[in-house]
């Protein structure tokens, strides 16, 4: 395609006005062992000026909290017990967490029903799952939510829990529309959108054409589910700016939009 140079000049000076949030990230993963401050400084130059870190359990917390502190007003730490880590030992688990909760946190999560990994523990995802939704609503926290072949069973607890007044994100949605239309009957919920959206057949492509961009997040998951060209690699942060040119091109919006609306999703959701 020929484009008038000054048509790239200006591609270009819109580009550089760009912000992004990665609201999904996982920078504390071994996977970037010396090189995490590293990843973060690409994320920034990239434009993607803000990292939510969710939590995963006790193993990975300490580090975590550590690497936000040395990046003030770029990462915003969560605190959260994930539904893989729930086991017998789930209630110690839980006090180890419980004794974060005086920590400056930005969000519950991540949280929710994983039965693809193991139905070992349901129950015990359920109960953990509920349990965490009564502590966002004492702390007026949204939550951050991972459901993988759960959302049945998700929506279930929702419903019992709809007079704590919820509000959060979905994280890698995977839903239908009609999935999308029932959480909006059930609070305040967004839905997370990564990598898999630039992969041929993503089905979620197809559901995203129909979602209010005023409902979107963008999310890596660093260092899973890396986006279309990287993919088979590690993911990382500063690849947003793939996700939201694919979502331009999915919705027939301009990038910059993409990323003035998410963002301001992002700043609304968690108050950054
Ligand atoms: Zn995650």
């Amino acid at each position: 395609m020929n484009v008038p140079i000054n048509c790239l000049y200006l591609r270009d000076m819109q580009d550089s006005e760009m912000e992004f949030i990665d609201t999904h990230s996982h920078l504390y993963d071994e996977a970037f062992a010396g090189d995490e401050d590293a990843a973060v400084a690409r994320a920034v130059e990239a434009g993607v000026a803000k990292i939510i870190f969710p939590d995963i359990d006790s193993q990975s917390r300490e580090a975590m909290f550590s690497f936000a502190d040395r990046h003030p007003g770029v990462i915003f730490p969560c605190l959260g017990l994930h539904p893989t880590s729930v086991d017998s030992g789930w209630q110690e688990e839980l006090s180890r967490m419980e004794a974060y909760m005086s920590r400056k946190i930005w969000a519950i999560g991540e949280i929710g029903m994983d039965c693809y990994w193991s139905k070992e523990f349901i129950k015990e995802q359920q109960e953990v799952m509920r349990i965490q939704l009564e502590m966002a609503s004492r702390a007026g926290l949204p939550v951050i939510i991972h459901s993988r072949e759960s959302t049945e069973l998700i929506i279930n607890i929702l419903k019992e829990c709809r007079h704590l007044g919820l509000r959060g994100v979905f994280h890698a949605f995977s839903g239908s529309y009609e999935t999308f239309r029932e959480l909006q009957g059930l609070g305040d919920w967004y839905i997370g959108i990564g990598g898999v959206l630039t992969y041929k057949k993503a089905s979620i492509a197809e559901t995203v054409r129909r979602i209010p961009l005023g409902r979107i997040l963008l999310e890596t998951d660093s260092p899973y589910l890396t986006p279309v060209p990287f993919r088979g690699k590690r993911n990382e942060s500063s690849y947003i700016p793939h996700i939201a040119a694919r979502l331009a091109g999915l919705t027939e919006t301009d990038i910059a939009e993409v990323a003035a609306i998410t963002t301001d999703n992002a700043r609304k959701l968690f108050g950054i």
